[in-house]
């Protein structure tokens, strides 16, 4: 017998979660709460009060003495406002105090939170809401610690400001819209999942070369730094032994996300020098997201405590892999995985109709898709050759293209087998979990039992991208749901057959398998009339499309007002970046770089003039060589500063254009000038030296 496994002792003792609801509640409270939390059941307001006595006496016991309503404004983090348990009674005493009251609803005056223009219009007051589908947890500082309640935000009149709550939509519509399927295939009642796992990745640098650095400090990327010789060309980091400092910092994070009851599983070094990912095991669609937002808190701050700076910013070296965060998307009904190709015809055959729900929904809506994972960070990710491009399609890996395209032509006859199968009387050849064929190009790759879509920025809530996935798959299960229940039973299984062949037929231009950073590929695309939204301007259109604000109205996950905000808040914050980006690269040149060049040129000029004196012919040619070199490279760096100056009264295109054109000139400079005097740490120092 295999000997029992140790459990962690200190698993989710930070969470109050069932075993704690059972500890700290009455018996009947705590399970009306656990079924509202594991069976989707509407909250009995009437347990408030219960409940947050509770929780007060158990974040009590715990050392905390705050608590804070925990939130996810449109900023992209997290949000939290504090307050003490604490309350004084009428004779002076000190008492903790919490009601149900406090628990249910918080009022912050978080008129500072974007809203696109929502607030102005309507009510500056903002309201959270609790939200008990994501348990309560404790968050620690050192010498206290706080209690934190997840919940959504929104305004007065009911206007979303945040991005918790049209997720929580979405899910109630996906869950709608599976159910209605489920009955075309005649399953019993069960319970709809969505579930995510978000792979993580990030850069690590030393703390010492960030504090040198204002553009990382101020916009989180390196607006200037010669490529070094040696970055990744040797691909000697990715999945390389993990040094020993790296796995201190490791440990230490996966102890307190353990803790949080975050099921961190996998670490490794990833593709750029300085790289690496972690990886949780996949979660309910909501835990998982407020779980990927304190993933990346923690990550921060256990850097800070190991004297390293965690870059979560898509690009923040320029020559090497960005990073990404890889949304592992499925959606179970019951204990079945829907996108696990069944082991009888029964599952075989509703495995193909979600699948040509989904590329029905991602065909229709790739724009949605994409407009998710814009922001001027992914924009130096998307499109460029190591990450995937701007265009969205999607991934079926050899096998299961080839049935796919079977359907599309008539009948199946199954990749392996002669004999003649028919959705519905025969199986589906076993399909390989892990196929070797995976293809890293793709932005949305079925990878064996669920989609992985890659073309979210590191730094982004997957918030919006699930948002908008469960929508638009909803939609397609309505769409193929309307037409099979006007089958009889007799003439289900053809008139499946006939239904999947037609939606295949008509999407299956969104399908490629190909290699997706391929020139080619952005020519067939463009044939195939597949959009190529390049940068966040592009890619947020879509969001004011009337069709695409059709479908958000339709399932109540957006209202039209909601949206124009949203493409609003986006907008603006996309061209704040860059302004903040152009305000620095111009700082940096002109106080730090400038003055080193002149400096230098000035000593070149002396040793020239010294060396011309003492008649050292070879040092004479050198040194001229040098000071032509660093003279045009200040007139140029001054010639370039001054043009971002002016760019910066304009547009954003201006600006980008104005910090590539200054950056080339520096990192010219940069091999020009006396190593010991350059004022920033080099590519070289800050990727290898930690
Ligand atoms: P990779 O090889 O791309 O790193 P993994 O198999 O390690 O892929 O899985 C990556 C992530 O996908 C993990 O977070 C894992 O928990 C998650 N995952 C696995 N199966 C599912 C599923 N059915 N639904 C959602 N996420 C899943
Ligand atoms: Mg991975």
């Amino acid at each position: 017998m295999p000997a029992q496994a140790a459990s962690i002792s200190y698993y989710a003792e930070d969470v109050f979660n069932a075993e704690s609801m059972r500890e700290y509640l009455p018996k009947a409270t705590a399970e009306k709460l656990i079924a509202t939390i594991s069976g989707g059941a509407a909250l009995d307001p009437s347990i408030a009060g219960d409940v947050a006595h509770a929780m007060k006496e158990w974040a009590l016991a715990r050392g905390a003495t705050h608590y804070t309503h925990w939130f996810q404004p449109l900023t992209g983090g997290t949000a939290e406002k504090h307050d003490a348990f604490l309350d004084v009674s009428d004779k002076g005493e000190a008492i903790m105090a919490f009601s149900g009251k406090n628990l249910i609803m918080g009022e912050p005056d978080a008129s500072s939170f974007p809203s696109g223009g929502l607030r102005c219009t309507f009510e500056a007051r903002g309201y959270t809401a609790w939200d008990p589908t994501s348990p309560a947890f404790i968050k620690r500082h050192g010498n206290g610690a706080t209690l934190c309640i997840p919940t959504v935000f929104c305004s007065y009149t009911g206007e979303v400001l945040d991005k918790k709550t049209p997720l929580l939509r979405s899910v109630q519509a996906l869950n709608r819209s599976v159910r209605r399927l489920m009955s075309c295939f005649k399953q019993p009642e069960a319970r709809t999942v969505a579930t995510l796992g978000p792979e993580q990745e990030y850069f690590l640098i030393d703390k010492k070369f960030y504090l040198q650095r204002p553009d990382l400090v101020q916009t989180g990327r390196t607006l200037f730094g010669a490529p070094p010789p040696k970055h990744q060309q040797l691909e000697d980091h990715y999945f390389g032994s993990i040094k020993p400092r790296i796995l201190a910092f490791m440990t230490d994070v996966e102890k307190e996300l353990w803790t949080l009851g975050i099921p961190a599983k996998t670490r490794h070094n990833e593709v750029a020098p300085a790289q690496f990912e972690i990886a949780p095991i996949f979660e309910d669609l909501n835990l998982a997201i407020d779980h990927n937002m304190l993933v990346m808190e923690v990550l921060r701050q256990v850097a800070d405590r190991h004297g390293l700076v965690c870059l979560m910013h898509e690009k923040p070296f320029a020559g090497v892999n960005g990073s990404g965060k890889h949304n592992n998307w499925s959606v179970s009904y019951g204990n079945h995985n829907l996108l696990d190709p069944g082991k009888n015809p029964h599952e075989n055959a509703i495995f193909l109709t979600v699948l040509s729900a989904i590329i029905r929904a991602v065909d229709l809506h790739c724009d949605l898709l994409r407009s998710t994972t814009a922001g001027a960070g992914n924009d130096h990710r998307l499109g460029a050759n190591e990450a995937p491009p701007a265009i969205i399609s999607i991934f079926l890996g050899e096998q299961l293209a080839d049935v796919i395209n079977q359907i599309k032509n008539g009948a199946i006859t199954g990749s392996k087998r002669p004999d003649a199968m028919r959705i519905g009387v025969d199986s589906l050849p076993t399909l390989p979990r892990d196929a070797t064929d995976r293809n890293r190009t793709s932005p949305f790759a079925f990878t064996g039992n669920k989609f992985e879509f890659r073309a979210p920025g590191s730094s982004q809530s997957c918030a919006e991208v699930n948002t908008v996935l469960n929508t638009i798959v909803a939609e397609s299960l309505d769409y193929l749901s309307e037409r099979l229940e006007k089958l009889s039973t007799a003439d289900f299984n053809t008139g499946l057959q006939a239904l999947l062949k037609a939606v295949i037929k008509e999407h299956q231009r969104i399908i490629f398998n190909g290699d997706n950073y391929s020139a080619d590929w952005v020519k067939e695309a463009e044939k195939r009339g597949l959009p190529n939204l390049r940068d966040t301007m592009e890619a947020i259109k879509p969001l004011l499309k009337p069709e695409n604000q059709d479908i958000f109205v339709r399932y109540g996950v957006f209202s039209k007002i909601e949206l124009a905000s949203r493409y609003e808040v986006y907008m603006e914050e996309y061209h704040r970046r860059i302004r903040i980006e152009g305000g620095i690269a111009a700082e940096i040149a002109r106080s730090l770089i400038f003055p080193v060049v002149t400096e230098e040129y000035r000593r070149v000029l002396t040793a020239l003039n010294a060396a011309k004196v003492a008649g050292i012919s070879h040092g004479v040619e050198g040194l001229r060589i040098s000071a032509e070199l660093l003279g045009k490279g200040l007139d140029e760096l001054q010639r370039r500063c001054d043009e971002l100056d002016e760019a910066l009264k304009g547009m954003h295109e201006g600006i980008i254009v104005a910090m590539e054109s200054i950056r080339e000139i520096v990192d010219t400079l940069e091999h020009a000038v006396d190593d010991a005097r350059w004022p920033l740490p080099k590519y070289r120092e800050m990727l290898f030296i930690y």
